[in-house]
């Protein structure tokens, strides 16, 4: 006789993942790009020769917004975070692919978001002119508990409907945002900076945003993988006051 394996337990995190899968991506793509309009047809060894005028050049188009020569590149990323943050992500539609896993093509994993401390949990003002603050001790230990609850039960719940049958894309119906899913996401620089231009908050950004703490956490490790793989580009990025271009 077979044995029936045991629901997996749910299990917390406060963290997201990002992981650069593949990439095709560098400072050089930008200048081949840029200098077909000038010169022509050139291998992509010349654009390395002289570094002060490619990063010159590199900051001319960031600053003046000639997009396109940021577009000859390619990252593909792995990102395990909360459904509501994929929800904000996927409202990203130019210059990006995705593919999400199937809550109707196999059982969802019970990993479900919890703030850990250093995420702030009140906010005061009005909506477009608010801040966040740290909350109180009592606070956060009424968010850990009743998220834990709530997610137990939801995952039960799940698990109640799968055993008796019910269908996995039905059965999904009771599980929250807060459960993780994840997906592979291709971006160029240009939809990169867009991106990060409104997910993540910056000193250097000339135009302020606000976006949700979870979302800049992926924000954030992107921008990572990406100043490593193209440091004119982003370096640029900064200076001209983290405009897309
Ligand atoms: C802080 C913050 C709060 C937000 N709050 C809300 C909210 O409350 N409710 C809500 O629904 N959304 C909200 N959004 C999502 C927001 O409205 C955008 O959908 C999201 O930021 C994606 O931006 P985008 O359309 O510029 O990006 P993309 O879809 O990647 O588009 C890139 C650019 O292409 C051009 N473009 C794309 N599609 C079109 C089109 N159809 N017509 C003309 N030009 C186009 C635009 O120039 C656009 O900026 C919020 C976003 C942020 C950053």
């Amino acid at each position: 006789m077979t044995e029936t394996p045991e629901p997996a337990k749910p299990s917390f995190r406060s963290d997201v993942t990002v992981e650069l899968v593949k990439h095709a991506a560098g400072d050089s793509d930008v200048l081949f790009a840029a200098r077909v309009s000038t010169a022509g047809e050139q291998s992509l060894e010349e654009v390395t020769k002289d570094p002060e005028r490619s990063k010159g050049l590199i900051n001319f188009l960031m600053r003046d917004r000639h997009g396109s020569p940021f577009e000859h590149n390619s990252m593909t990323f792995f990102i395990s975070a909360p459904i509501f943050v994929f929800r904000e992500f996927m409202r990203h539609r130019v210059g990006w692919s995705y593919n999400e896993e199937s809550g109707r093509y196999r059982e969802l994993e019970p990993v479900f978001y919890v703030p850990d401390a250093s995420r702030k949990l009140v906010q005061q003002g009005r909506p477009g002119k608010y801040e966040f603050v740290e909350g109180t001790q009592a606070q956060q230990e009424l968010t850990g508990r009743v998220m834990e609850d709530s997610y137990r039960q939801a995952y039960e719940a799940y698990q109640e409907m799968l055993a008796a049958g019910v269908a996995r894309e039905v059965a999904r119906a009771v599980l929250p945002v807060g459960l993780f899913s994840s997906m592979y996401a291709t971006c160029n620089a240009r939809s990169l900076m867009h991106f990060l231009g409104l997910r993540t908050q910056h000193e250097l950004a000339k135009v302020p945003s606000f976006p949700q703490r979870e979302i800049e956490m992926v924000g954030q490790q992107m921008e990572e993988h990406w100043a490593r793989l193209m440091p004119l580009t982003h370096a640029a990025f900064n200076k001209n006051g983290r405009v897309a271009p």
